[in-house]
């Protein structure tokens, strides 16, 4: 069958698509963009799912971490609409669709949970909104959601991942020169977690989701080694043979980016894969160091 993924060209949507080819799915993707193996978003919301889609992944949003577009009110409408509406469209798509994929697999982040040096935050515990990122979140999820009859037939699983961690995008990908340069360190006092998760496990997860019948609601999308900036900064570092500890003040972030988005780097909350677990997903590297090693060395 088909897996169609929402933002599929992305950082996680190439890992992603290049493994489900190599266990013999076909691929669609939507974009923005005309390709091969594209669709529009507006051809979704007028001629439907393709045929024989099996599955439904959604992966698209503009970059928050982009530090070349400052944080307007623009921009953060932007963030927004690219995932409340591409998320909202498939979950439509599926509503009308006469045959129903198995599952609508929708990412989403741990940015619901707020940060805090104590609690400790699993699938099952409570969310609500505290600021824009929390409000993001809650939308995000609900925009996935199915009507009942769809319910009954297709899964909904939603992913609130970490920061990504792999060589060719995200979080790495932007620290990789100064690491190398040996200007690394870890950011503010370094003490805030870093709930993260490797590339090839989220890749793992989804295709989990997909090949599982039983696993639907909220996984946390997070290695189950809870660890803070600092000690991933110390970790990445080491793999490099770079020091590393030359800290950046979190007001730097704060001007860089706006102390709003700036939270995302210099707070973090200590989330831990619970359900995930629970469900039976194994992870390849449940260590940071182990995850640095395989990045730097591919190991
Ligand atoms: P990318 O930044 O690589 O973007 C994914 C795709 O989203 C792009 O390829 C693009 O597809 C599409 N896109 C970008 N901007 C817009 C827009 N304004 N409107 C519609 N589509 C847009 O994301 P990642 O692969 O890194 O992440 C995938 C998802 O996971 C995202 O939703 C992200 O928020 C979430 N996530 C990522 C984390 C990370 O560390 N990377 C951490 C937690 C969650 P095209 O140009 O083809 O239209």
């Amino acid at each position: 069958g088909t897996v169609l993924v929402g933002g599929g060209s992305g950082f996680v949507g190439t890992h992603l698509t290049k493994a489900l080819s190599s266990k013999n799915y076909g691929v669609k993707i939507v974009s923005r963009m005309p390709g091969p193996r594209n669709v529009s978003w507006h051809e979704i919301g007028a001629r439907g799912l393709p045929e024989n889609t099996v599955a439904v992944v959604n992966l698209a949003g503009q970059n928050v971490m982009d530090f070349k577009r400052r944080w307007t009110a623009g921009f953060k409408q932007n963030v927004f609409s690219s995932r409340i509406n591409t998320t909202a469209s498939l979950a439509k798509a599926i509503n009308n669709s006469l045959k129903k994929p198995k599952v609508y697999i929708s990412m989403s982040g741990v940015g619901a949970y707020k940060p805090d040096p104590e609690a400790e935050y699993t699938e099952c515990s409570n969310i609500r909104q505290f600021d824009f990122f929390s409000k993001l979140v809650i939308e995000w999820e609900k925009a996935a959601a199915l009507d009942s009859a769809a319910k009954n037939q297709c899964r909904v699983v939603t992913i609130r991942s970490g920061v990504v961690l792999g060589r060719d995008g995200g979080m790495i990908k932007q620290l990789y020169l100064p690491f190398i340069l040996g200007l690394g360190g870890p950011v503010g006092n370094g003490a805030q977690f870093m709930p993260w998760i490797h590339i090839a496990d989220l890749v793992d997860l989804i295709i989990f989701c997909i090949e599982n019948n039983q696993v639907e609601g909220v996984l946390n999308g997070v290695a189950p080694q809870v660890c803070s900036n600092k000690q991933f900064s110390n970790a990445f570092a080491k793999t490099l043979n770079r020091p590393a500890f030359i800290p950046v003040p979190s007001f730097v972030f704060n001007l860089l980016l706006g102390a709003e988005r700036a939270k995302m780097i210099t707070e973090g909350q200590k989330v831990i894969p619970q359900r995930t677990q629970e469900l039976g997903f194994k992870f390849r590297f449940p260590t940071v160091q182990s995850a640095c090693e395989n990045i730097v060395k591919g190991a």
